[in-house]
């Protein structure tokens, strides 16, 4: 089983805005559940763990981008329980110079450093990785193996993900959480209570996942905030990079570029903008990801943009 190093904490955030609008913001820090097996992943691939050792599988394989979280979670949470996992990545240019690759990627080096066997494919065939014929020709190629989809997103993640909530966070008027496939939003609004709303900040541009996110979702208390992806799925800029810093000097607290700190700036905004009444009481989740700071950092300097302290 995958156990946590640290058990998560609610952080109260306390500033003259927050104090102004009468509205209180507490950040769950999930993101301390694991310092490599981090925030929702943990809990999107803790129960999809146990199924692959309950039926023997002594192979995991998954999906996901050179940066991916899910990659490097799912390749540190594989070593932990002795499992091989195998990483189909997107962009078959990085397997020409694996070498290269591995030099300049921080995410792909800690998955291979974990035993991870990378598996590149096109950007092209990588839109497939859910047709039946594409899964059969993996089979082929490694044999038997537990497939946890792309993001790691499939029902016992979302079992996982429900289980973020506690007794004491039925306080909170709002939830808020960064949306990547909706696993972990699923998870949130099935376990939120009646009177709470849960509000998703999308990391991508994409509308799909309204869909994807009812497939699982128990209710309707709930709703999707569009407006904070910047640009798109790890797209950044300077506006972005000095909040998330200027939120780590004051309320030292660490976010990361691609979905929490997008997350807080929008529901920052939103508070600015007088969205939530008077006297709400916010709680926003830390899922993690902080290991997409070092690749995000090397992108930001070849633009000679700031980087993420
Ligand atoms: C993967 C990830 C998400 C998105 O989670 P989904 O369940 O795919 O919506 C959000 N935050 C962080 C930090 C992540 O790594």
């Amino acid at each position: 089983m995958l156990t946590p190093q640290q058990q998560p904490y609610n952080q109260q955030l306390n500033d003259c805005l927050l104090r102004k609008k009468d509205i209180t913001l507490v950040v769950k820090r999930e993101d301390v559940l694991h310092e490599h097996v981090s925030g929702n992943k943990f809990r999107k691939l803790y129960y999809n763990m146990i199924e692959a050792r309950k039926k023997g599988y002594d192979q995991l394989l998954t999906f996901g981008g050179a940066y991916s979280n899910h990659i490097a979670a799912t390749a540190a949470a594989g070593k932990e329980l002795g499992i091989q996992t195998i990483g189909v990545i997107r962009g078959d240019e990085l397997g020409e110079n694996l070498e290269q690759t591995l030099q300049e990627n921080p995410t792909l080096r800690f998955a291979v450093s974990q035993g991870m066997q990378l598996h590149f494919v096109s950007r092209k065939a990588y839109r497939q990785k859910t047709e039946p014929e594409f899964i059969e020709n993996l089979f082929q190629l490694f044999g038997k193996f537990y497939l946890v989809p792309e993001g790691g997103t499939n029902e016992l993640a979302v079992k996982g993900t429900g289980e973020i909530l506690t007794p004491e966070d039925e306080a909170f008027d709002y939830i808020c959480s960064a949306v990547g496939t909706g696993g972990t939003i699923a998870g949130l609004i099935n376990s939120a209570q009646p009177h709470q709303k849960v509000l998703g900040f999308p990391a991508l541009k994409e509308n799909f996942l309204h869909r994807d996110i009812a497939k699982y979702a128990q209710s309707d208390h709930w709703e999707l905030i569009r407006d904070y992806h910047f640009g798109g799925f790890a797209k950044i800029d300077k506006k972005l990079v000095n909040f998330i810093n200027l939120v780590n000097t004051l309320h030292n607290l660490p976010l990361d570029p691609v979905y929490t700190g997008k997350m807080l700036y929008g529901i920052i905004d939103l508070i600015k903008k007088k969205y939530f009444p008077k006297g709400s009481k916010i709680l926003a989740i830390h899922t993690g990801g902080l290991q997409g700071k070092a690749g995000m950092n090397l992108r930001l300097k070849q633009k000679n943009l700031p980087l993420l302290k």
